[in-house]
């Protein structure tokens, strides 16, 4: 099915959106100084540890990739660490100071660390659904009286709802990091004994636990969690962070780690593919999994991107054994 001109236009206007160039810490005690940079919500450091030659494999999610996918099939490729994972949302003082503790220091984890980890990684997610209301407006004519076209006031809707939220989750961690509470972003870690094969860092809402349980509906007002599969000390380290305030969030995290250990890697995986845009991998594991396990979880990647898409409850419930880093501590 070709995509209508009316589709590609608005695409390639959606992508000049993404190029708007405003920092999000503008309103943050200290003022911005230089332009605005491309940064990297998982850092260069981190992706040349899965990295060969300079690339790593991800599904791309840029619009138009994705568009395409839609009628010839969900694949990963090569991208070059440079490329994947970037944002324009913070200016060059406030991306070097801000986040200092967790570019120029070994990640350990530390309540600071994870704190600054939640506060990107809800940032990236502001700046997403901020570009996509942005560019689903400029498509609605407000001056109609006609009906409006579904699509475009279906994003403009739902992502509207996002971004909301996400600006009261980032606005609640900047007072927090400010004051420096870093204590009442709560976590969960998961070391592993296992190099890393997967990273992946980004923020989402989660409708259904890992019990197959309704977290909460996404009509109502609802809460974030932030995922990180980074590595430290040379292997794999899951962090789930949270307001402490959000018990469903914490509720959700919860029957994560209610989960026998054996699981844990997998379902690592699986709830990455589900929710973070921002997922990458090795070439060596990509390349290892057995066909039908790379099938299910391109599945995940393109009914998320499916407006059409209504999660199951049993969407991050174990199903595979993708990977068996067997799990080196809790905390
Ligand atoms: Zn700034």
């Amino acid at each position: 099915m070709p995509i209508p001109p009316q589709m590609w236009s608005f695409t390639k206007r959606h992508q000049r959106f993404f190029k708007t160039k405003e920092c999000l810490a503008a309103s943050y005690r200290s003022p911005c100084g230089g332009r605005i940079v491309r940064a990297h919500i998982i850092p260069r450091v981190q992706l040349r540890q899965i990295a060969r030659e300079g690339h790593i494999v991800a599904v791309p999610t840029s619009l138009l990739t994705i568009m395409r996918m839609q009628r010839t099939g969900f694949e990963a490729e090569e991208i070059g660490i440079g490329e994947f994972s970037t944002m324009n949302c913070f200016c060059a003082r406030h991306d070097k100071t801000f986040f200092a503790p967790i570019e120029d220091a070994p990640l350990a984890f530390s309540s600071e660390q994870l704190a600054l980890l939640h506060y990107r990684a809800i940032a990236a997610e502001f700046y997403q659904c901020v570009n996509q209301q942005e560019s689903a407006a400029s498509e609605l004519d407000w001056e109609s009286d006609e009906p409006q076209n579904f699509r475009f006031s279906w994003i403009f809707t739902w992502s509207g709802k996002a971004s909301e939220e996400a600006h009261h989750a980032l606005t609640r961690t900047e007072k927090l990091i400010a004051t420096r509470r870093f204590k009442d972003v709560r976590s969960l870690v998961v070391r592993f004994d296992a190099p890393p094969a997967v990273m992946a860092a980004g923020a989402f809402r989660p409708q259904y636990d890992f019990a197959a349980r309704r977290v909460q509906n996404l009509a109502d007002t609802c809460c974030y969690v932030a995922m990180h599969l980074l590595a430290a000390d040379g292997a794999a380290v899951l962090a789930f962070t949270w307001l402490q305030s959000d018990l469903a969030a914490e509720r959700f995290v919860r029957t994560f780690a209610a989960r026998p250990r054996e699981q844990m890697a997998s379902l690592a995986v699986q709830c990455a593919f589900e929710h973070i845009e921002h997922t990458c991998m090795s070439d060596a594991w990509w390349s290892d999994l057995k066909r039908p396990m790379r099938a299910s979880l391109l599945e995940r990647v393109r009914r998320a991107n499916s407006l059409a898409y209504r999660r199951s409850p049993r969407c991050l419930s174990y199903r595979m054994r993708y990977a068996d880093w067997s799990v080196g501590n809790i905390r």
